[in-house]
């Protein structure tokens, strides 16, 4: 089905160091991400999955390039992604780092400690508003409320051809589990995929991101 296509995939959270040993990060497991990539791969794509720190074994037949920080997966990114005909953003990044990483582990001192933290790059939208070799550009939504607006708002600001959502106030779906649900939105249409194992939604949404090429 994915026969001479290159697909860059972004996966699992990042890690925004604060010194050594510490560091901001999200639940993310990874488990849709590789889902895509996997299934991908099994359907003849060249596969480069940019992943953050997760306990996932590399999908066969696929490039791994591993990274943490949010900084680091963008320049990955970038460098990837010109050669690429789709872009897949399911990597939960961090919206923010601390300003300064400690050399040293932070000792405690008093009973407040205050982090400044500075935004990172947004990665999906870096790439979707490229006005030169831009690839199909997806983004994922993961949200508590207002699923559609804010699912809508984000597909025309970051420039995305499809946006995939999710709702992870669900408490048996979504991060860590190995089921999802999730409503593709383009700018003309709307479709459920439904609740379906990972595999099967990363089958589901590859076969609609073949069908809008
Ligand atoms: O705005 P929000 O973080 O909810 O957007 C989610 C989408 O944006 C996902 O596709 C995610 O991979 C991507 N994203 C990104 N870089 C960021 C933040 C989010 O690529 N810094």
């Amino acid at each position: 089905m994915l026969t001479g296509l290159t697909i860059v995939i972004t996966a699992g959270p990042t890690w925004e160091a604060l010194d050594p040993v510490r560091g901001i990060t999200n639940r993310s497991s990874g488990k849709m991400g590789y889902a895509i990539a996997e299934m991908a791969a099994l359907h003849n794509a060249h596969v480069i999955l940019i992943s953050g720190p997760v306990c996932l074994p590399s999908p066969e037949n696929v490039t791994r390039i591993s990274i943490e920080s949010a900084q680091q997966m963008y320049d990955a990114v970038h460098i990837q992604v010109t050669m690429a005909d789709v872009f897949i953003s399911v990597a939960a990044v961090a919206d923010y780092r601390p300003s300064r990483v400690n050399q040293q582990k932070i000792k405690h001192q008093g009973d407040t400690l205050s982090i400044e933290l500075v935004k990172t790059p947004d990665i999906v939208a870096s790439v979707g508003l490229l006005e030169k070799d831009r690839p199909f550009t997806v983004g994922f939504a993961a949200e508590t409320e207002n699923i559609e607006n804010y699912a809508r708002d984000k597909l025309r600001r970051k420039g995305l051809d499809l946006i995939a959502a999710n709702d992870v106030s669900h408490p048996a779906l979504g991060f860590g589990s190995d089921r999802n649900d999730l409503v593709l939105y383009s700018k003309t249409d709307r479709v459920e995929l439904g609740q379906h194992s990972k595999s099967a939604l990363a089958l589901r949404l590859l076969e609609e991101i073949k069908s809008r090429l």
